[in-house]
């Protein structure tokens, strides 16, 4: 293939356009379609505004390409989570040893329209909005689009399908019998809610994630520059103290006052915000293969949609863009052997933290809340004083490195058989320091 043939990257969200820059510079015309109008243009969908934690992966994959200090202009720190007992004082819990590391709220919107307007002013990028596919031959690289001037077909040499978790570039590779995938939505949904800012400042300390952990359910809230918060509630779909549950203006406020007291003050529209903001389904995306004949690919959430708890979805999405472009330098820009590379590559560590992020649920929801688990961080954060480098926790490898996920699952698991081997030794020689004393204690 030449390099003056066009690339079709298929969404412009956050992978897209991040995408559409890094081939851009490798010298593609790339031309990115977009199923919405220019959202640069239009409003955002109420209750879908969604707060990112972007972390050092995401960051690394804008720092790569100098977009790093321009989308950190709209980002605001947090350093550790803000737990907020039903009743009792808020606790903070740093993310990092010596409390120094942030993860890094941004509003998803702010994120995408940074990225959109790099891509847009890259030579060779075209963007076609109101542009939603519906067909793709995956033997020729045709592609059938619905406008609202109508039906449009283009062709492409390579079709990159970064079009999110629903992807219609899945959809169709599906319909040709190309590719098998498994979806599996949770019992969860999220609904977003607004604390505005009180007197022209922040509501509650803008430095942390803050964290309403209720065992089987939770509520967490980022700061926006704007110094309002987004709070996204994850709970239950149906049963109990469920969205299904809770209808009448009433009983919402009865059950807030009951579980979120300290919310009260600070939401004045909580009912109306509870009562029209849409309810979001949670999932993970798994498919196989990522790729079919070094034409087509997936990226992003396309590929591998996981849960939100771990604050990776994006991040992950923009590291597989910095793996498919390393790829294609490693292959010399030989599609057919970078995208097979490229899936290779991103799907274990895609699996690695589809896992990780179902298990962050139980830990933000339910552990945080406990006295076990706080004691527990404190160990961890001794653990990694006492051996700097050696002793790394699981959230810092996953927020705070590019260590490759599926490697932090292994690590992880090593430092624990370590220390548990270690807790085991010091346990027998306290033993046997106990034997012996009553031994002596028996002779004398
Ligand atoms: C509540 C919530 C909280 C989250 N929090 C975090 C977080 O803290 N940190 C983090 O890293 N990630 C987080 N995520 C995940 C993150 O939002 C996604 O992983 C990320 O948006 C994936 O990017 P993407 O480009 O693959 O997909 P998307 O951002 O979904 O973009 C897909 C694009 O494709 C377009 N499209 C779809 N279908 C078509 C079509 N047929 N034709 C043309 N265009 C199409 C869409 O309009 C969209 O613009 C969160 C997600 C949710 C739901």
């Amino acid at each position: 293939m030449s390099e003056r043939d066009e690339i079709a990257v298929v969404g412009a969200g956050l992978a897209g356009c991040l995408l559409a820059c890094y081939l851009a510079r490798r010298g593609y015309p790339v031309a990115l379609y977009e199923r919405r109008p220019d959202p640069r243009t239009g409003k955002v969908e109420r209750g879908r505004s969604i707060n990112l934690a972007l972390s050092e992966r995401g960051l690394d994959a804008l720092r790569r390409i100098g977009l790093d200090e321009r989308v950190m202009a709209d980002a605001l720190p947090m350093r550790g989570r803000m737990i907020h007992p039903v009743a009792g004082e808020q606790q903070f819990q740093s993310y990092s040893v010596a409390g120094d590391r942030a993860i890094n709220s941004i509003s998803r919107g702010a994120l995408n329209n940074a990225l959109l307007d790099a891509a847009a002013a890259l030579p060779g990028v075209r963007i076609a909005f109101d542009h939603r596919l519906v067909g793709l031959d995956p033997t020729t690289g045709e592609l059938t689009f619905e406008t609202p001037q109508g039906k449009v077909a283009e062709t492409a040499a390579v079709v990159l399908g970064a079009d999110g978790a629903g992807s219609a570039v899945r959809g169709q590779l599906l319909g040709y019998g190309v590719l098998t995938e498994s979806l599996d939505f949770l019992d969860y949904g999220y609904k977003e809610l607004t604390i505005p800012p009180v007197g022209g400042e922040f509501a509650l300390d803008p430095g942390a994630l803050h964290i309403w952990p209720r065992g089987t359910s939770m509520m967490i809230a980022l700061p926006n520059p704007d110094r309002s918060f987004t709070c996204t509630l994850f709970w239950p779909t149906h049963g109990t103290a469920s969205f299904a549950s809770l209808g009448s203006p009433a009983a919402i406020e009865q059950h807030f006052a009951e579980h979120y007291p300290d919310l009260i003050p600070l939401a004045p529209n909580l009912v109306d915000d509870y009562q029209h903001n849409p309810v979001g389904v949670l999932g993970t995306v798994r498919c196989a293969p990522w790729q079919v004949d070094g034409r087509v690919a997936l990226v992003g959430d396309a590929a591998h949609a996981i849960v939100p708890f771990y604050g990776q979805g994006a991040n992950c999405a923009f590291e597989d863009v910095v793996e498919l472009d390393r790829c294609l330098d490693e292959c010399a820009d030989e599609w057919a052997a970078a995208l097979p590379l490229y899936q290779a590559r991103r799907q274990e560590n895609a699996e690695a933290i589809a896992r990780m992020a179902l298990a962050n649920f139980v830990e933000m929801r339910d552990k945080v809340a406990s006295p076990l688990f706080r004691a527990g961080k404190r160990i961890e954060h001794a653990l990694e004083r006492a051996l700097p480098g050696r002793y790394v926790s699981r959230y810092e490898l996953v927020s705070f490195s590019t260590t490759p996920y599926a490697e932090v699952r292994r690590r992880v698991r090593r430092q624990h058989q370590l220390v548990g081997v270690a807790a085991a030794g010091a346990a027998a020689l306290l033993a046997g320091a106990v034997g012996a004393l009553i031994g002596r204690g028996r002779r004398g």
